[in-house]
C-alpha cells in the first residue's frame, strides 16, 4: 500500500505484523490481536451557546481487556477519525502490557474543534458523551483519561457524570483529573518527565548523558512542554520548539518555562520575541542530538525523513513515524525509541492514580515520581536487551516484550468458548 494511503490503524497494523515475524507469534493470537474487540460510534447532540442543536461524533474503541480493564485518552480534535483512535487503542494495548500495568487498550475521540467551542459547550459535550458511553464505562471496565485538546477539567466533568448516573462518587472511572477530585501528584508532568527519564536511560545505556545535547521538539501542549521542561533541567540545551502556530529557535537554548508562559497568553510560541522565528516544517532537519516528536500521527514520513540529522528519536507523541520512515531511520542509524516505551510515563502514573482511588488515600509526589522513575528505566532497559537478542530495532523490541506479556494471559485464560 502507498504511503499515502496508509491510515493509523494500517500503521498499527504493520508493526504488529512486522514484530509478529520477529517473534514467531502464535498466528491464532495475531488474527485475534489484528481485532479491536469493540469500537463504538455515537452522535453527540449539543446546545450551543446561540440556541441551536449540533450534533458532534463520537468514538471509543476498547481494543483488548486481556490483562485488564481498558484504558486510554480521549481526544477532542477536528482530524478524528475511527480508524485513528483505533490505531490509538492498539497503541495503548501495547504500551500498557509493555510497563507491565494491569490494563488493556482504549481510545476515544470527538471530532471537534476546541478552540471554537466555548467553555460551556465544552462542558455538554463532554457530559453528553459521557452519558451516552454510560454502559461502556467504570473504574474496572474502561477508564478514560486526557490526551489531544482534553485535560483536568473534561476529566473531571466526565467524573462527575459517571458518578451522578451511577449513584455514587467514582473517581476511578477516569485519570488524569485535578487532585482535589482524586487525581494524583505529579499526573499532569507524567508524561513529559516520562520522555525525559526515558531519554536518559537510553543515553546512559549507550555511554552518554543529556549534559549539552541539543534537542528539538516538535509540538508544546502538556507533552511536548514537559518534555522540553524536563530535559532542560537535566542540562539538555532545548534549541527549538514547533507549534501550530510557528517555531522558535535559539542556538544557545531557550527558557522553557518563560516559553511556556508565553504561549499560554499568546495561545502559541509563534512571536516569542527571545529567540528567532522557525518555519514549522524546518524542525526536523535541525543538527541536534534529539529529536522529540510531541504532536501528532504521521508526522516524520518518506517526504521529510532523509532531512533528519538527529542521533536519537524520543517519541512523546503516538505514532509520529510511518513504518517506511522507520525503516529509513533504522537503515541510516538513527535510534527511535518508539512511543509506547517514551511517552508511557502518562499512563504510567494514571495507574498511580487508579490505584490510589482505589485505596482512597494520597502518595506523596515524591513517590509517585520514584516509581515512576523505576518502572521507566526498567522497561528501556528490557527494550534495548530484547533488541539485542532479536538483532531488531527498538519499535520491534517493545512489541515483542508486550506482546509476549498479553501471550502468556491468553495462554492461562483460554480462548472462550
Ligand atoms: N493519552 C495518554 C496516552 O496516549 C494517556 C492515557 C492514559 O493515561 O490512560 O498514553
Amino acid at each position: 500500500m502507498k504511503e499515502e494511503q496508509l491510515s493509523p490503524a494500517d500503521m498499527a497494523r504493520m508493526q504488529l505484523e512486522k514484530a509478529a515475524r520477529v517473534m514467531n507469534l502464535d498466528p491464532n493470537l495475531l488474527t485475534i490481536l489484528r481485532h479491536p474487540k469493540r469500537v463504538v460510534e455515537v452522535s453527540i447532540p449539543v446546545k450551543m451557546d446561540d440556541g441551536k442543536v449540533q450534533v458532534f461524533q463520537g468514538f471509543r474503541c476498547q481494543y483488548n481487556d486481556f490483562r485488564g480493564p481498558f484504558k486510554g485518552g480521549i481526544r477532542f480534535h477536528p482530524e478524528v477519525t475511527r480508524d485513528e483512535v483505533i490505531a490509538l487503542a492498539a497503541w495503548m494495548t501495547w504500551k500498557c502490557a509493555l510497563v507491565d500495568i494491569p490494563f488493556g487498550g482504549g481510545k476515544g475521540g470527538v471530532v471537534c474543534d476546541p478552540t471554537k467551542l466555548s467553555d460551556r459547550e465544552l462542558e455538554r459535550l463532554t457530559r453528553r458523551f459521557t452519558y451516552t458511553l454510560m454502559p461502556l464505562l467504570g473504574p474496572d471496565i474502561d477508564i478514560p483519561a486526557p490526551d489531544v485538546f482534553t485535560n483536568e477539567k473534561t476529566m473531571a466533568w466526565i467524573m462527575d457524570t459517571y458518578s451522578i448516573f451511577a449513584g455514587y462518587n467514582a473517581p476511578g472511572v477516569v485519570t488524569g483529573k485535578s487532585r482535589t477530585i482524586g487525581g494524583s501528584p505529579g499526573r499532569r508532568e507524567a508524561t513529559g518527565r516520562g520522555v525525559c527519564i526515558v531519554a536518559r536511560k537510553t543515553l546512559e545505556l549507550f555511554g552518554e548523558t543529556l549534559e549539552n545535547k541539543t534537542v528539538a521538539v516538535q509540538g508544546f501542549g502538556n507533552v511536548g512542554y514537559h518534555a522540553a521542561l524536563f530535559l532542560s533541567q537535566n542540562g539538555a540545551r532545548v534549541q527549538a520548539v514547533t507549534d501550530v502556530t510557528g517555531g522558535v529557535y535559539r542556538e544557545e537554548g531557550l527558557d522553557i518555562e518563560d516559553l511556556g508562559r508565553y504561549a499560554r497568553e499568546h495561545g502559541g510560541v509563534a512571536g516569542y520575541p527571545k529567540a528567532d522565528p522557525l518555519p514549522g516544517e524546518k524542525i526536523f532537519g535541525l543538527p541536534v542530538d534529539l529529536l522529540v516528536p510531541a504532536a501528532l500521527e504521521g508526522q516524520i514520513h518518506s517526504g521529510n525523513v532523509h532531512e533528519i540529522q538527529a542521533r536519537y528519536i524520543v517519541e512523546g507523541a503516538n505514532g509520529p513515524i510511518t513504518p517506511q520512515a522507520d525503516e529509513v531511520l533504522n537503515q541510516k542509524g538513527v535510534l527511535v525509541v518508539p512511543d509506547i516505551l517514551a511517552n508511557s510515563g502518562g499512563v504510567v502514573v494514571s495507574y498511580f492514580e487508579w490505584v490510589q482511588d482505589r485505596m482512597a488515600l494520597e502518595w506523596e509526589e515524591e513517590e509517585v515520581n520514584e516509581r515512576l522513575r523505576k518502572k521507566l528505566e526498567r522497561a528501556t532497559v528490557e527494550v534495548k536487551e530484547t533488541a539485542e537478542q532479536y538483532h531488531t530495532d527498538w519499535r520491534t523490541a517493545a512489541y515483542i516484550l508486550a506482546i509476549r506479556r498479553i501471550e502468556e494471559v491468553y495462554r492461562e485464560r483460554g480462548l472462550f468458548p
